[in-house]
C-alpha cells in the first residue's frame, strides 16, 4: 500500500520531462536499449544511476517485508531518488516492463546537472526529496531494526535513522509478532537485541551506531587520500551553514558528524525564532533541507563518524577519525557545538521540549504562566531565568547541588532572588525522578544533606546547568578559554598568539582560531550567542575568510 503522499504530490514526485529537457540531459549519459523483464537496478547497489525513459516502460518496486509497487514509468519519466544524488545504495528495484530505450546517467553526472541547470535542478531536487518522504512515510526497506521500547540504545538507533531520513522497518521484539518470526529466521534471541537484519537474513547482533551505519552503507565512498579545501567537523546549524556556503562557492567540502545532521537544534521539535519560519520549523526539517542543499552543491557527508584528534604539526591539517582514518584538509571549521550538562535521569530525554527546557525565553515563559516551576543550576543563566520566570509563574524553585549561590552567581541576581517572594532556593538538592505519561506531570527532588524527598505536581523544569563544549578532540592545537570553548579572532590576546606561535603578520580573522586556517563557529566558539540563527550566521560568514586563507597558506607553508 502506498502512502497518500504519492497521490497528493504525484505531479511533483513524478514530473514528466519534455523533449527539450531530455536533449539537455543527453550529453550527461548514454542511451541503452532495453528488453522486457530486464533488471536495471537493485536495492543496495553502490553504483548509482538515474534512468530516463525514452521509450517503453519501467517498473519501480521497493522490496522488503512488504513489497511496495511504486508505479510504472513511461517516456519522459525518470527513476531516481535522494540516494542516487548522494551516490549511496538506494531502496528500489527498477525493471523493464516494456522494452524500448533508456538514458542512463551516472550519479557523478547527475550532480553536475543539478549544479549547472537551474530548471532541471529544481525539478529533480523536488522529486527526489518527495520520493524520499514517500519512502519514509510508508516504512519499508530491505533492512529491519529489531529492538525494544525499554532499551535506550534502541531509541538512540531509531533516532539516528529518523534524523538521517533513512527509510527502515522497525519491529519491537516485545510487541510485534513479525519480530519473533524474523528473529527465528535470522537465529536471533532476545539477548541479541537491538539487531539489524537484511533481506538475505544477514544480521548484526547488539548493533552499535557505527556498525549500523556500515551495514546500511549510509555514507558515500570517500577518497581518504584526497586533500579537501574545507573539512567541517560537526553538522549542527553552524557546520551545515559553512558546508552550504563553501560548497556553493565551489570549494571541495567534506563534513564529518558523529551522529546525525542538526546537532542540538535537531533535537528541538519546533524552532520559532529562526528567520523566515513564522509558524516554526522542527530542527530535523531545517537540518534535512540544509543537508540536501549542501549535497546538491557537492559537499560530501559522513555521519556516525567521530573526529577524535586534530593533527596540526604540518599543513595540510589532518583530522583523525574514530575508525582510524585521517581526513586531510587545507582549512578546517570546528563546528562541534556544546552539550548541555544533563542530570543523570533515565527518562530525561522523553520530556525534553515537553516539560524540560534548556532556554527560558518569552516563549517558555508564556507556557508556564501561573504555574509552579523548577530552575536547576546556580550560575548567572539560572539566576536570570529564575528572576525572569518569577514575573509570570506562581512559584519558582531553584535547585542547586552546592550549599549556596555566592560562589557561582552575581551579587545583584542573588539579591533579586532573595527579594522575590515567589522564589525558593533549595540547596544541596537535585532532581531524582521525573514522571508523566506523555508530558511531564510530577517531579521528585531530594536533599542530599537530610535525605528527604519531595514529590510535587510540577510540569516545567528549566535546566540551566551550563553547556560543556565538544572540544576534547582538539588537544593542544588551538587556544581554549577557561571553560574549554575555542577562542577566536580579536578574543585572542597577543600573549596567547605568541604562545600558540601564530606565524602570520596579520591577526586572526573573525572566527579564526590560534591556528591559521582553522576556524570555530557556533556554540563551540568562546563568547558565541547560543542560538540557531547566530550559529548559521557564523558558519556562513567564516567561508569568506576560508577563501582568503586558501590563497595565503600555500605561500606560508610551501
Ligand atoms: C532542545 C534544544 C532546543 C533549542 N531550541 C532553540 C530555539 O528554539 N532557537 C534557537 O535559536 N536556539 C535553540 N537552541 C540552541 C541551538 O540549537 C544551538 O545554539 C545550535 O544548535 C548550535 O549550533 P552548532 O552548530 O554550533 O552546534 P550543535 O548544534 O551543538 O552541533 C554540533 C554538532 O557537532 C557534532 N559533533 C560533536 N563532536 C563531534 C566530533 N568530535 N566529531 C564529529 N562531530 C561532532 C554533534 O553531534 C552535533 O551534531 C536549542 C537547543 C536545544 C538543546
Amino acid at each position: 500500500m502506498l502512502n497518500e503522499l504519492y497521490e497528493k504530490r504525484a505531479e511533483q514526485m513524478f514530473p514528466r520531462l519534455t523533449r527539450l529537457q531530455i536533449e539537455r540531459l543527453d550529453p550527461h549519459g548514454a542511451r541503452m536499449a532495453t528488453k522486457a523483464g530486464q533488471l536495471l537496478s537493485e536495492p543496495r547497489e553502490r553504483e548509482r544511476k538515474m534512468f530516463v525513459v525514452i521509450s517503453g516502460s519501467l517498473q519501480v518496486t521497493v522490496p522488503g517485508l512488504a513489497e511496495q509497487v511504486i508505479r510504472p514509468l513511461g517516456p519522459g519519466d525518470f527513476a531516481g531518488e535522494m540516494s542516487t544524488l548522494r551516490g549511496v545504495p538506494g531502496f528500489a528495484r527498477v525493471t523493464v516492463q516494456e522494452g524500448g530505450e533508456v538514458l542512463v546517467i551516472p550519479d557523478s553526472e547527475l550532480r553536475v546537472i543539478v549544479q549547472t541547470d537551474a530548471e532541471l535542478s529544481e525539478l529533480f531536487m523536488r522529486a527526489f526529496i518527495l520520493r524520499r518522504m514517500g519512502l519514509i512515510s510508508t516504512p519499508n526497506s530491505e533492512m529491519a531494526l529489531i529492538g525494544s521500547r525499554y532499551c535506550g540504545h534502541t531509541l538512540m538507533l531509531r533516532e539516528f535513522l529518523a534524523r538521517n531520513a533513512y527509510p527502515h522497518f522497525y519491529l519491537d521484539a516485545e510487541a510485534d509478532e513479525e519480530a519473533a518470526e524474523l528473529m527465528q529466521r535470522a537465529g536471533l534471541t532476545i539477548n541479541d537485541i537491538p539487531a539489524v537484519v537484511g533481506r538475505g537474513g544477514q544480521a548484526v547482533r547488539k548493533v552499535s551506531l557505527r556498525q549500523l551505519a556500515q551495514f546500511l552503507e549510509i555514507n558515500p565512498e570517500i577518497d581518504e587520500q584526497a586533500v579537501h579545501d574545507l573539512l567541517v567537523v560537526g553538522a549542527g546549524p553552524s557546520g551545515l551553514a559553512a558546508a552550504v556556503y563553501a560548497a556553493s562557492e565551489g570549494l571541495g567540502v567534506r563534513v564529518i558528524e558523529s551522529f546525525a545532521p542538526g546537532g542540538q537544534a535537531g533535537t528541538s521539535s519546533r524552532i520559532e525564532n529562526y528567520l523566515g519560519f513564522p509558524t516554526g520549523i522542527s530542527g530535523q526539517a531545517l537540518a534535512g533541507r540544509a543537508v540536501v542543499q549542501s549535497q546538491k552543491f557537492g559537499a560530501q557527508f559522513q555521519v556516525a563518524c567521530d573526529a577524535v584528534a586534530l593533527h596540526c604539526d604540518r599543513w595540510p591539517y589532518r583530522v583523525e577519525l574514530a575508525d582510524g582514518h585521517l581526513a586531510h584538509a587545507r582549512t578546517v571549521v570546528i563546528a562541534t557545538g556544546a552539550q548541555y550538562r544533563q542530570p543523570d535521569l533515565p527518562n530525561l530525554q522523553k520530556y525534553i521540549g515537553t516539560g524540560v527546557y534548556y532556554a527560558a525565553t518569552h516563549l517558555e515563559g508564556r507556557m508556564c504562566q501561573n504555574e509552579e516551576i523548577i530552575v536547576v543550576g546556580g550560575g548567572n543563566s539560572a539566576g536570570q531565568a529564575a528572576v525572569f520566570l518569577a514575573s509570570g509563574c506562581r512559584h519558582v524553585h531553584i535547585l542547586v547541588r552546592s550549599g549556596g549561590l555566592a560562589d557561582t552567581m552575581s551579587h545583584y541576581l542573588i539579591r533579586r532572588i532573595q527579594e522575590s517572594p515567589n522564589i525558593t532556593l533549595h540547596t544541596h538538592t537535585r532532581i531524582t525522578a521525573l514522571e508523566g505519561r506523555h508530558d511531564l506531570e510530577r517531579v521528585t527532588w531530594t536533599n542530599a544533606a537530610s535525605g528527604e524527598s519531595h514529590t510535587r505536581e510540577i510540569r516545567h523544569v528549566f535546566l540551566m546547568t551550563g553547556a560543556a563544549p565538544n572540544t576534547e578532540w582538539l588537544k593542544d592545537c588551538v587556544n581554549l578559554d577557561g571553560k574549554g570553548f575555542v577562542r577566536t579572532g580579536a578574543d585572542l590576546s597577543k600573549e596567547e598568539l605568541a604562545a600558540a606561535r601564530w606565524p602570520l603578520q596579520r591577526p586572526p580573522y573573525m572566527m579564526e582560531t590560534s591556528l591559521p586556517g582553522v576556524f570555530a563557529v557556533g556554540d563551540v566558539r568562546s563568547g558565541s550567542v547560543k542560538r540557531v540563527a547566530s550559529s548559521v550566521g557564523e558558519g556562513s560568514i567564516c567561508v569568506q575568510f576560508v577563501h582568503r586563507v586558501l590563497k595565503e597558506l600555500p605561500a606560508l607553508f610551501g
